[in-house]
């Protein structure tokens, strides 16, 4: 489940991405992760984790990540075959969901390969590569589904479906802004479309408009675009992250509320990609660790518990449960028993963001 990076040339996505890299996670606890030089991994930030260290006295906190892929060199003309474009759209086919750079700073020592700072032409640039993508790969499959029809009419929904993409498509319009039912959906989602995957744009503003906290016409340009796809806007200042990257947690926490901010940009990029893949997490506490484990919004207790172990899963008898804020009220696991307050759930059970979980099992 990656995120992958994308805008066009010199609008700061390796700024970006060295911070990603630099504030990187542990490796060695996210065996997962593939390890390749344009790939970070990073800890999703979750404070929950540090209540939990005081209140158990854990020796190790271990935060859940996800990763981010750097797909530098998109450019106009990419769905022609113009630089090594179709590498990077089959790069971006990848990815579960599109982190967009755009960039929203002035700077003419910085050069823009437009001639001029545009925020809304970037990313209707950037959309039509997509787009254009998408529209041969819908094409072609109207071509088959067609010749399928005649043997087989029930596909008549799937092409009036195929047809209405098309359309969009036609228009400019990312497969995204499509209004479908749930199963029309899950229909598209198979055909894995570039322009259908959730996106965020991040408007990389400079340092002085970051500090400012108003909007400038940039990113408002950004905002209204993005509402026309209900997707999310992270500001951030790529040059001040890549900063901040270099400093451990505690100067961090200095340095931020010297700049009167609340958190970094990257977290804030972190959490909103986090969420943007339907991802949450359920938590385990003890002496020895806490730790954040995620899993997709729904999953249900035996398959969150094969997260920790396949044992687990497979010999699932319960998970005793209690939510992160009825825990903290309590004040212990001890007093929250005491009070009734932890929950004996069966194989049914949805696990929810933020259960503290012990699970019980026969091995
Ligand atoms: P990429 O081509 O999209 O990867 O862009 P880079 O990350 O290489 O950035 C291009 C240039 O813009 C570099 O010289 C960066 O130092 C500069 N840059 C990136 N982010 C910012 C920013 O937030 N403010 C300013 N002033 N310059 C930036």
């Amino acid at each position: 489940m990656k995120l992958g990076i994308v805008g066009l040339p010199n609008v700061g996505k390796s700024t970006l991405f060295n911070a990603v890299t630099k504030a990187g996670a542990e490796s060695a606890n996210y065996p997962f992760c593939t390890i390749e030089p344009n790939v970070g991994v990073v800890s999703v930030p979750d404070k929950r984790l540090d209540v939990l260290r005081d209140m158990y006295d854990s020796k190790k906190v271990i935060p859940t990540a996800i990763e981010f892929y750097d797909i530098a060199g998109l450019v106009k003309g990419a769905s022609k075959g113009e630089g090594l474009g179709n590498k990077f759209l089959g790069n971006i086919r990848e990815v579960a969901a599109i982190v967009h750079v755009v960039r929203c700073f002035e700077d003419e020592n910085v050069v823009h390969v437009e001639g001029s700072v545009g925020p809304l032409r970037d990313i209707e640039t950037i959309n039509l590569e997509l787009i254009f993508s998408d529209l041969e790969l819908i094409e072609r499959r109207i071509q088959k589904t067609k010749k399928l029809l005649k043997g087989d009419k029930s596909l008549q929904k799937e092409l009036d479906l195929l047809e209405r993409i098309k359309e969009t498509l036609e228009d400019g319009k990312s497969a995204r802004t499509l209004d479908l039912t749930e199963d029309e959906e899950k229909i598209v989602q198979d055909y894995n479309l570039l322009s259908f995957k959730p996106i965020i744009y991040v408007a990389n503003v400079s340092e002085e408009d970051l500090l400012d906290h108003k909007d400038n016409k940039m990113v408002q340009e950004v905002r209204a675009h993005a509402q026309t796809e209900n997707a999310e806007v992270v500001v951030i200042c790529a040059k001040i992250e890549s900063e901040i990257s270099e400093l451990d947690d505690e100067e961090k926490e200095q340095f931020l509320s010297e700049l009167g901010l609340s958190e970094s940009g990257l977290d804030k990029l972190i959490k909103a990609g986090y969420k943007l893949l339907g991802l949450m997490s359920f938590l385990t506490a003890g002496p020895q660790e806490v730790r954040a484990w995620t899993i997709k919004v729904g999953t249900k207790a035996p398959q969150a518990a094969g997260k920790i172990h396949t044992d687990f899963e497979r010999g699932f008898i319960r998970a005793e449960t209690i939510s992160f804020d009825d825990l903290v009220a309590a004040g212990s696991m001890t007093a929250a028993k005491e009070k009734g307050l932890v929950r004996l759930e069966g194989k049914d059970y949805v696990v929810q963001d933020g259960d503290v979980i012990l699970f019980r099992f026969n091995v």
